[in-house]
């Protein structure tokens, strides 16, 4: 047996696990199917733009620690998340803050703002939301929902907002500020250079093999170590013996574009259900370079069914049920771990996948 760790993934979790086993001393071997590291946070240069390839993506966290750990390996830059909804041409700052109601509405003091949401909220009457359409508008009233959640999130989901289920939209947080930073979390920031460094330094002195599958040769790549952190989809691992786990796909279209600049921003969604992508990304506007060019990417959410890249983990009771199914054979195995996004069908953002993949290789106590 020539490895201690065989590492299925090369993603921001199985490349964290490596670099600290690693660093303790272990043989590792990573196997990615893909032809590049890094997972969904691979970013690949255009002329000087680094393109988010699989979405775009901004750090940003509450934890110290994960955020010590991350900057480590690249320096991040000042990046705030602010992005514009545009609805049939009109614009509205996000997330709903004052900037928005006075677009909206034309109030202009946080007391006038509370009035005119508690105001629509009222109108309707709803104690007990049935489905997302009544949920959204018993939180946020009828305007907001029809301008800014309602074609959004029907594309998002492919289904009507009247037979989607209340729980996907617990909160709808309000600010009485005029504040465009969508995110409440202490650190935000996007590594200047792009992502896919972080993984290569991580993964310094570590033997990877590109474009290999573990199911293409499971037995023989699992024989290769003692010990296995798999990172790709449960359900796949198991042959699928239960039936498929559920996500919603995305479908990236990418245009370079011969002039400075698109759209003046970073983020910009289309809440209309007419416009079949959810939102336009321009790529350098993460990274403030100035280059002749610029790259933007379409985002159209697509339904997703085996062999799709599985981006949203479908979290209803159905697939919830299923997952426990596969966890109970995972919880079985005695040298194989599973974990990241995939394996264990959680919808994680990077600061999570870190601090996961931290205490994972704490939990093994070596
Ligand atoms: C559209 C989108 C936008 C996002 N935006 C943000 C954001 O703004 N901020 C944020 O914090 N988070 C964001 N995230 C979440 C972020 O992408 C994840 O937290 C992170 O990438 C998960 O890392 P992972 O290692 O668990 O999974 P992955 O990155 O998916 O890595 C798993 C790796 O395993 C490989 N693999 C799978 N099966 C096999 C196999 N059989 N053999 C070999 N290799 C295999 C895959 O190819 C992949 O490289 C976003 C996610 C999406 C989908």
């Amino acid at each position: 047996m020539k490895y201690d760790y065989l590492i299925v993934g090369s993603g921001l979790f199985g490349s964290i696990c490596a670099h600290e086993l690693n660093k303790k001393g272990f043989k590792i071997l990573v196997v990615e199917k893909r032809n590049h590291l890094a997972g969904n946070i691979y970013t690949q240069e255009n002329n000087g733009i680094q393109v988010h390839k699989y979405g775009a993506h901004i750090f940003h966290t509450n934890n110290k620690l994960v955020w010590d750990y991350i900057n480590r390996f690249a320096e991040f830059n000042r990046f705030t998340n602010s992005p514009i909804a545009n609805y049939k041409g009109k614009l509205f700052n996000l997330p709903f803050n004052m900037n928005t109601f006075y677009q909206l509405w034309g109030v202009k003091t946080p007391d006038e703002a509370y009035r005119k949401i508690e105001e629509q909220k009222k109108v309707f009457h709803i104690e007990k939301p049935r489905n997302l359409e009544e949920q959204a508008i018993s939180l946020i009233g009828k305007d907001i929902y029809e301008i800014l959640i309602k074609g959004y999130t029907e594309k998002q989901w492919g289904r009507k907002a009247t037979e989607l289920p209340p729980f996907i939209i617990n909160r709808l947080p309000v600010r009485f500020t005029f504040d465009n930073n969508y995110f409440n979390d202490k650190y935000q920031g996007i590594p200047i250079g792009g992502y896919t460094q972080i993984i290569v330094k991580m993964l310094e002195g570590i033997d990877v093999k590109l474009n290999t599958d573990l199911f293409e040769n499971k037995q023989k790549l699992l024989d290769s170590a003692e010990k296995v952190i798999f990172t790709g989809p449960i359900d796949e691992f198991y042959d699928y013996q239960y039936g498929a786990l559920e996500y919603r796909s995305l479908l990236f279209e990418n245009e370079i574009i011969n002039e400075p600049n698109y759209q003046g921003n970073a983020v910009v969604n289309y809440t209309e259900y007419e416009i079949p992508y959810t939102r336009i990304i321009e790529h350098k506007h993460f990274d403030y370079v100035e280059t002749e060019h610029t790259v933007i990417t379409r985002e159209y959410p697509k339904d997703w069914k085996i062999g799709d890249e599985a981006y949203y983990p479908i979290n209803d009771d159905k697939n919830a049920k299923l997952y426990k199914k596969y966890k109970e054979l995972a919880d079985r195995e005695t040298r194989i771990h599973f974990g990241g996004r995939l394996a264990e069908y959680k919808y994680y953002d990077m600061h999570h996948v870190i601090d996961s993949a931290l205490k994972f290789i704490d939990n093994l106590k070596l």
